[in-house]
């Protein structure tokens, strides 16, 4: 019996606990086919939980929740609750305070997906998101607020360390998977502060991987790429803001929000890292059954690898693949899971 893991489950808000239970549904099954012992436990956070305590996350549910090696969470965010309250008070509190500095997102064209671009190159990159600093670190604040003269100020913050620190993961992780260039995106001809900060920080880490071709874009132009030429990327590094957009580009070339994974890594084995779909909770299609639990399953892969079981992970990968080869429409939420749980 191998030694038992600890996942904190969140399911959240919308389409979030419906695809986080065909996660669990797969992760039931794989566990079982290859002796791994998980040990769950949901927590019931979101929107349901903030109307019912008035508060978001406690202090002390988080202390709980950092005692577990992983979490898998759903979706956050809700119309009846104020926008940014959950996304920043749970999604970004948890990134923030378990230091998950890598958001890695893996854009990938599977067989028989359709992509809206015309081009019939693969489209097979890694995209290594800024997860803690940039603009949505919170530093800023409003003066005057509601009168003529409101102030508002959103201020990116980026340390040598914490640039540094995610560059290096994206060259790491190019050499880990056999990869072969690096790219970085930013903005430096306007944002001359930051993008000094990261080019210069890229250039000498760079010189330590003389084997990785490396390259860099402006923010405009990779949006332009990632739709007119998406072969050109391989691993791409970029700050939170420009990474948060660049991916749902990234998600909609490669076949649908429904199909785009993620996880917020901690390298640092004392936190737990979090995988969770790209999509939000998708109001508009919750309590249906029609949403996609594929991104999130692709997801769970991504936990199952972090915590070293890259057998297990390539299985349910496998079987994402088989599953999306022969896809036939109107599928249900839970049609989907039982079918990939089938298939392993
Ligand atoms: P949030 O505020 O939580 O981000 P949202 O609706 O603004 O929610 P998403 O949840 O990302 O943002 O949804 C964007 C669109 O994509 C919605 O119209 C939704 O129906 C669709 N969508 C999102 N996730 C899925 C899914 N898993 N399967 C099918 N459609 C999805």
């Amino acid at each position: 019996m191998s030694k038992v893991q600890k996942i904190a489950v969140v399911g959240g808000d919308g389409i979030g606990p419906d695809v986080i239970n065909e996660g669990l549904k797969v992760l039931d099954v794989v566990a079982k086919k290859h002796g791994l012992t998980f040990e769950t436990k949901k927590f019931d956070l979101g929107a349901a939980h903030f109307h019912k305590t008035g508060e978001v996350l406690h202090d002390a549910t988080m202390a709980e929740i950092a005692k577990h090696d992983a979490i898998f969470l759903g979706a956050v965010g809700d119309p009846t609750v104020q926008s940014g309250v959950l996304e920043r008070g749970l999604l970004l509190k948890m990134r923030f305070a378990f230091d998950q500095y890598v958001n890695l997102r893996p854009a990938k064209l599977h067989p028989g997906v359709t992509s809206p671009l015309a081009t019939k190159d693969p489209i097979d990159f890694l995209v290594v998101r800024e997860g803690t600093e940039g603009p949505y670190s919170g530093a800023g604040g409003s003066l005057a607020v509601t009168t003529p003269r409101e102030v508002a100020t959103e201020v990116s913050i980026n340390t040598r360390s914490g640039v540094e620190r995610v560059i290096r993961y994206a060259f790491e992780l190019c050499v880990a998977r056999g990869r072969k260039k690096v790219t970085m995106v930013h903005k430096d001809n306007i944002m001359l502060h930051s993008g000094a900060l990261w080019k210069r920080t890229f250039d000498e880490v760079k010189r330590e991987y003389p084997n990785i071709k490396t390259d860099y874009f402006h923010v405009d132009a990779a949006a332009m790429f990632f739709v007119t030429d998406p072969a050109r990327f391989d691993v791409v590094v970029t700050d939170n803001l420009f990474g948060d957009i660049l991916t749902d580009i990234s998600a909609a070339i490669t076949g649908g929000i429904g199909l785009a994974c993620s996880g917020n890594i901690s390298p640092d084995p004392k936190f737990p890292s979090m995988f969770e779909p790209v999509h939000g909770s998708a109001p508009d299609i919750a309590g249906k059954n029609i949403a996609d639990p594929t991104a999130t399953i692709l997801s769970l892969a991504m936990m199952l690898e972090h915590l070293g079981h890259a057998q297990a992970a390539a299985e349910v990968n496998a079987a994402v693949a088989k599953d999306l080869a022969t896809r036939t429409s109107g599928r249900s939420t839970t049609d989907i899971g039982s079918a990939i749980a089938a298939l392993i």
